[in-house]
């Protein structure tokens, strides 16, 4: 390693916290400089393939000078106004009526913010400002479903379904409530594991009494929980039980959003239309931090009708950030362009398939994936399916030392679910890359169990 290399550590190991901060696991951290396409390059010249695309968010690739120069311009123009009622800026208002046309038939709206957590923190919010509205003031739970993740603030990590993010932060926020997956490789009722996951939801429901329940919230596919694609008969029978109940139903497309799984917004593939949809991430490709919520035009409603005095007191500074949403149109115009929508899907295919072939190694228990988002969930042995724990953490050291940096779910603190490595590259991943993944892969989770 280089002296600056080195020193550069010393000083991040000194003074950076990092998310999921432990000192063991920033031992020897990658030092990134550089971002090209689906390929990035560390301090020292290595050159990586960006197997999670970022963190699921980069898009449209690294290195896209376009979105440099939108943000500069727009930055040397108006950095900063507020945006609370009273007023607005050009590149908010662009976003918000382009955001309206992509997405579901019943958007009417957009509420933006900055981060994930934010716009599920949000959506919560506007679910139980929606009853009040109505005079339902008692509707104020929110359920959430094991596995999934929604975020790191009080409220999102309440609905967060992974154990691990709750152990050192309890007591979680009172009304967050947990139904099981829809987790086919480890369902165990009987029967068909979307119209049973879905039933259990519901069950949820009535136990609490619909009469307190604001809203349902999922990820389409869950992402950070191991990619778990559900049966193509859970969400739109989720649809049914949240409107049968009246609950509304919010989609978190933090992940799903913007082209990730083949289309704009994930709900579509069953033709579901949720209430809210929660998104972040893609709608800048990560060139810069923007998120948002989706309002359905029944929500919309209830925020343009409500008497003055019962108005959305949700004041976020950054709401409609002109420089944010500036990048999000030229972001959006290159997803367009370059067709990065259908091609995820391609793309998304070819690498399941790939990743398929690895079914032959003994530790491979599942293989999974919905557009380009897969998982690989690893276990001791196929038939126990007992879960490879630790394993993961030896495959993506490998994984790295081949050129892939991909991401790990750890199975550790839930003894119910494997290891399993996530892929996510940017939607523009060249496909002798795609292919180059799954075979680092195969090397590597060969070497780790040698
Ligand atoms: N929801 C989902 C589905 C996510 O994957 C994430 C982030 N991984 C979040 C919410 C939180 O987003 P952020 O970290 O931007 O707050």
């Amino acid at each position: 390693m280089d002296e600056r290399t080195q020193t550069l550590i010393q000083q991040d190991q000194r003074y950076v916290i990092h998310p999921l901060h432990h000192p063991k696991d920033n031992e020897k951290p990658l030092l990134l400089v550089e971002g090209h396409g689906a390929m990035l390059k560390d301090s020292e010249g290595r050159e990586y393939i960006d197997g999670l695309g970022g963190l699921w968010n980069v898009n449209v690739g690294h290195g896209r000078k376009e979105l440099g120069d939108v943000a500069a311009a727009q930055m040397t123009k108006l950095a900063f106004a507020s945006a609370y009622a009273g007023a607005s800026n050009i590149p908010a208002i662009q976003l918000a009526e382009r955001l309206v046309k992509l997405a579901y038939r019943n958007t009417s709206a957009v509420y933006f913010t900055t981060a994930g957590a934010e716009s599920n923190e949000s959506a919560f919010k506007l679910a139980r400002f929606f009853w009040k509205v109505l005079g339902k003031p008692d509707k104020v739970k929110i359920i959430s479903r094991v596995h999934g993740y929604h975020g790191v603030t009080m409220a999102a990590m309440s609905a967060t379904g992974l154990a691990a993010y709750h152990k050192m932060f309890g007591p979680l926020v009172p009304n967050f409530i947990q139904a099981p997956a829809p987790y086919p490789y480890r369902w165990e009722g009987g029967g068909e594991t979307g119209a049973e996951a879905a039933n259990a939801l519901e069950q949820v429901i009535l136990r609490e009494g619909s009469d307190t329940v604001a809203a349902v919230i999922g990820e389409p596919i869950m992402g950070a929980g191991g990619v778990i694609v559900p049966p193509p008969s859970y969400w739109p029978r989720v649809r049914e039980i949240c409107t049968k109940h009246n609950v509304l139903l919010i989609a978190d497309e933090v992940i799903t959003g913007f082209g990730r799984t083949g289309r704009w917004f994930a709900m579509g593939h069953w033709g579901v239309e949720p209430d809210l949809v929660s998104f972040a991430k893609g709608v800048t490709s990560a060139y810069l931090p923007l998120g948002g919520v989706l309002v359905s035009e029944r929500v919309h409603a209830a925020l343009q009708e409500t008497p003055a005095d019962r108005k959305f007191m949700h004041a976020a500074t950054y709401s409609g950030h002109p420089v944010c949403c500036a990048v999000g149109l030229a972001n959006i115009d290159i997803i367009e362009r370059e067709g990065l929508v259908e091609r995820a899907g391609e793309m998304g295919r070819r690498l399941l398939s790939r990743l398929e072939s690895l079914r032959d190694l003994p530790v491979v228990g599942d293989v999974r994936g919905f557009g380009l988002m897969c998982g690989v969930e690893l276990v001791e042995d196929r038939v126990s399916k007992k879960p490879a724990v630790g394993l993961g953490g030896r495959v993506v050291r490998e994984s790295i030392s081949r050129g892939l940096l991909p991401r790990l779910r750890a199975g550790s603190t839930d003894p119910a679910f494997g290891d399993t490595i996530t892929l996510a590259p940017p939607l523009m991943t060249p496909v002798e890359t795609i292919d180059r993944i799954a075979a680092i892969l195969r090397e590597a989770i060969i070497a780790s169990t040698r």
